[in-house]
């Protein structure tokens, strides 16, 4: 809106009233003093309920925050609010808990690694400062590309935290810290169930394979040794038909123990089906293979199982093989081992026999 001025001058009413001086306009017609007037009070009137609008607009956004502050305290997830620099905007009541976040720590602006190594002293027993540093390189690398991924991070006290983090619109960061323990117990009885007997707490034959396969692609790229021994116990079927099959049960249990407890710690053993076992032994040349798998048919003969009120007494037959780098897969390794075995039975049982590629099957010990 213009307003003509004598001497045909245009001034606009919203170059703004404030200081004008009505004293210097004594030429302007009372007609039009008295529009500029009207129009300046009307803009004075219009200022101060812009001015309460906004104030209570402020109020509003106050007490808006002030209830969501209060939802997310509420919360059992830890959540966190950054800005674009990393620096903390918000820290809800979970947080600071689980993190041991004083309020008035939570309350000053500062970067989000500098936070986190606040709650570092005191959560020190729930993770080591090794530990806290990776978990934090990890949480900021996730951060900065503003990545969904979940992150586990499993304390001493078996509890398993997910971290997610959530890119926002304004280039800031919505970090969330879930408890997810009762579900990371799940899949673990879960991974537990797949790779594990449930009758002797061996690795299952899936498992083992899977284990052998990494222990194959160590051989593959360092030719490192690496031997297998299959076992069977010798006329298991005889032991059920005498004793039942609970007592059979036993021996296989019985029969895995003396594996487990006499192995190497770096060897692997598993339960490949049945009454039949097979163990891994990597750095392990055939000398050193024919050794175990003597011990281990010494140690079986002589042991008294207890069962249906009955000493039981069984042997097992051992087959030994060693991988060869013209061998295609650990597959090739078992078969061989498999082979060796056959002669085991076939020659007697109760003894551990070899795979000899130049020769068929040679036998190296014999129990008298
Ligand atoms: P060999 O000396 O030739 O190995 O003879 P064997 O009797 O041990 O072998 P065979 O394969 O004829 O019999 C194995 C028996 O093992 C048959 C099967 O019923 C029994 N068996 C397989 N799995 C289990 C099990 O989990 N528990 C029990 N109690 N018996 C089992
Ligand atoms: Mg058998
Ligand atoms: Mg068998």
């Amino acid at each position: 809106m213009a307003v003509k001025r004598k001497f045909h001058k245009t001034f606009r009413t919203d170059e703004g009233c404030d200081g004008f001086n009505f004293q210097n306009f004594n030429v302007i017609p009372s007609t039009t003093a008295f529009r500029v007037m009207s129009l300046a009070r009307a803009k004075e009137t219009n200022a101060s309920a812009d001015l309460a609008a906004e104030r209570l607009a402020k109020e509003r956004l106050v007490t808006e925050r002030a209830d969501l502050r209060a939802i997310l305290d509420d919360l059992n997830v830890g959540i966190v609010l950054l800005d674009q620099e990393c620096q903390v905007l918000f820290v809800n009541r979970a947080f600071r808990r689980f993190w041991r976040i004083s309020d008035a720590v939570a309350e000053s602006r500062q970067s989000f690694v500098r936070l986190m190594y606040h709650g570092r002293g005191q959560t020190a027993s729930s993770m080591s400062h090794y530990r806290l540093g990776e978990y934090l390189a990890r949480q900021m690398k996730l951060i900065q590309a503003g990545k969904e991924r979940p992150l586990h991070i499993r304390l001493t006290n078996g509890e398993v935290i997910q971290f997610r983090c959530k890119a926002l619109p304004n280039g800031g960061r919505l970090l969330t810290y879930g408890n997810v323990s009762e579900l990371a117990q799940q899949a673990d009885a879960l991974e537990r169930l797949a790779c594990v007997d449930g009758l002797t707490g061996l690795n299952n034959r899936r498992h083992f394979l899977v284990l052998a396969e990494t222990e194959w692609s160590r051989f593959k790229r360092y030719g490192r040794p690496l031997a297998a021994l299959v076992i069977d116990i010798d006329h298991f079927k005889a032991v059920n038909d005498t004793y039942g099959h609970d007592a059979g049960d036993k021996v296989i249990k019985a029969v895995a123990e003396v594996l487990r407890t006499h192995k190497r710690t770096s060897d692997i053993v598993g339960r490949l089906g049945g009454e039949e076992f097979v163990l891994l032994l990597p750095e392990a040349p055939l000398d050193k293979a024919l050794a175990a798998g003597e011990r281990f048919r010494q140690l079986i003969a002589d042991c008294a199982i207890v069962a249906s009120g009955r000493r039981i007494t069984v042997t097992i037959s051992v087959g030994a093989s060693v991988a060869r780098a013209d061998q295609k897969g650990f597959g090739e390794v078992l078969k061989e081992a498999d082979i060796a075995l056959y002669e085991a039975k076939r020659s007697g049982r109760n003894r551990v026999c070899r795979f000899d590629p130049d020769r068929p099957v040679t036998l190296v010990a014999v129990a008298s």
